[in-house]
């Protein structure tokens, strides 16, 4: 289909749980890999006297792209019947906190794997902790090697019923739990036949039904102010819409200031003929406009309709990863930048702590480096910014300490009111 949707998947598990062989098994059976591909290193194992591995299929393309061959194995790309499929492994989940939480990279869903014969293991608990952190809400459980338990439907019940409950206490719901053997292939492309009591759906159906995140320009209107210029007699603002869909003759307002304005022009360079002037502009796309009116506004400041604008705050709640050295506690002041905005901040209190190794929560006033915590941070005059959930362009922050990038995170809330209107 022409609407083929690109969604971002994470694989998390407990280490030897299978991973890389259900990738190796997924890419095999989406077609990704040349059958060639597979025979040669079939015949590589025979030769050493080795079972073929599925995850020798993985290291295989690593050593490619060690020589700059092949993909980035980090970054898996295959194709389900509706879906385009990235599946980003987490190599350590302190790296791949630190990639979700800065942005460096996105997950819409996760696969969360179990091994059936050790079960429900403490490093599968924290993997779960780790979605709800960072609030990837479309989970499949998936309860590999069937094979070592002889595909008995009452193990996997047990487990299913296990990380069923320990997800919802998380306010994570499974969208579905399937028994697998990655190894055979059972229940990963093709329905498992040794698992007639199981009615869900193969993994490559429960990866085809994940919903991908919401297309930017589908979001509220969003762009942050990177310049006002002045000639002429007039005033062209400058940015890039961040999500949305900006049009001539539409009403705005910019936060926070709450200065209100209609677009007049949508500029291009060069001036089109009479007639063909510009008079919509969707997410993804830089913008110079002018106004109906002449209003003072400033870089920082953030483009929107006066129906869903951000709320203009001085206090906002942030989950950041912690890099820098010295540790963040209350008093420690920052700079914060969030789209084009630039602010001195405060730390006014520390919430949480969690430590990413061990992914367990504990009471502390410090947050270390690479350490997840939530805050509070009081900013010297106020900004325009959304929750994370609502708009993660404009509801992810950066930190900066002593010149440097100290940390990143999300906006979890909003906690002053709309600022005074002018
Ligand atoms: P990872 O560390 O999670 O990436 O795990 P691997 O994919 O490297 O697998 C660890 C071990 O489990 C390897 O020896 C695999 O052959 C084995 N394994 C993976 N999937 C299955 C399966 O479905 N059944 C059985 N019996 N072994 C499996």
């Amino acid at each position: 289909a022409a609407d083929r949707q690109l969604v971002r998947i994470v694989i998390v598990g407990h280490v030897d749980h299978g991973k890389s062989t259900l990738i190796g098994r997924l890419l095999h059976e989406t077609g990704g890999i040349p059958a060639a591909k597979i025979e040669h290193l079939k015949a590589i194992s025979a030769r050493r006297g080795m079972p073929f591995e599925w995850s020798f299929l993985l290291d295989s393309l690593q050593a490619e792209r060690d020589q700059g061959i092949t993909i980035d194995t980090s970054q898996i790309r295959f194709r389900t019947p509706s879906r385009d499929i990235i599946l980003i492994d987490a190599p350590g989940h302190a790296e791949f906190l630190r990639n979700m939480i800065t942005g460096a990279s996105q997950a819409d869903a996760a696969l969360l794997l179990i091994d059936a014969a050790e079960g429900v293991r403490d490093q599968t608990r924290r993997h779960g902790y780790l979605l709800h952190l960072l609030g990837v809400r479309q989970v499949t459980v998936v309860v590999n090697k069937m094979d070592r338990v002889d595909y008995d439907e009452a193990v996997f019940r047990a487990i299913e019923s296990e990380i069923t409950a320990y997800l919802a206490g998380l306010g994570v719901q499974a969208s579905a739990v399937i028994p697998i053997s990655a190894r055979e292939g059972d229940g990963v492309a093709e329905r498992g036949t040794r698992t007639p009591w199981f009615t869900g759906p193969t993994v490559l159906e429960a990866l085809d039904q994940f919903e991908p995140a919401r297309a930017p320009q589908e979001l509220a209107l969003r762009m942050p102010v990177q310049a006002v210029y002045k000639f002429d007699d007039r005033r062209i603002v400058a940015g890039r819409i961040e999500t949305g869909n900006l049009a001539v003759g539409q009403e705005i307002v910019f936060q926070p200031s709450g200065k209100v304005a209609v677009v007049k022009t949508i500029e291009t360079w060069p001036v089109p003929p009479a007639g063909q002037e510009l008079t919509a502009l969707q997410a993804g796309n830089a913008a110079a406009l002018t106004l109906d009116r002449e209003i003072f506004v400033e870089r920082g400041e953030i483009l929107s309709v006066p129906s869903a604008r951000p709320r203009a705050t001085r206090r906002i709640r942030v989950r950041l990863f912690w890099l820098a050295e010295e540790a963040l506690e209350v008093g420690t002041t920052l700079i914060a930048r969030l789209a084009t905005s630039e602010s001195r901040a405060t730390v006014a209190a520390v919430h949480e702590v969690v430590d990413p190794g061990h992914l367990s929560t504990f009471e502390s006033k410090r947050i270390g480096r690479n350490q997840v915590g939530e805050v509070e941070l009081l900013l010297s005059r106020p900004i325009a910014a959304d929750p994370h959930r609502l708009n993660p362009r404009t509801g992810r922050i950066a930190l900066e300490l002593g010149g440097r990038i100290a940390g990143g995170g999300l906006v979890i809330s909003v906690l002053d009111g709309e600022a005074a209107q002018p």
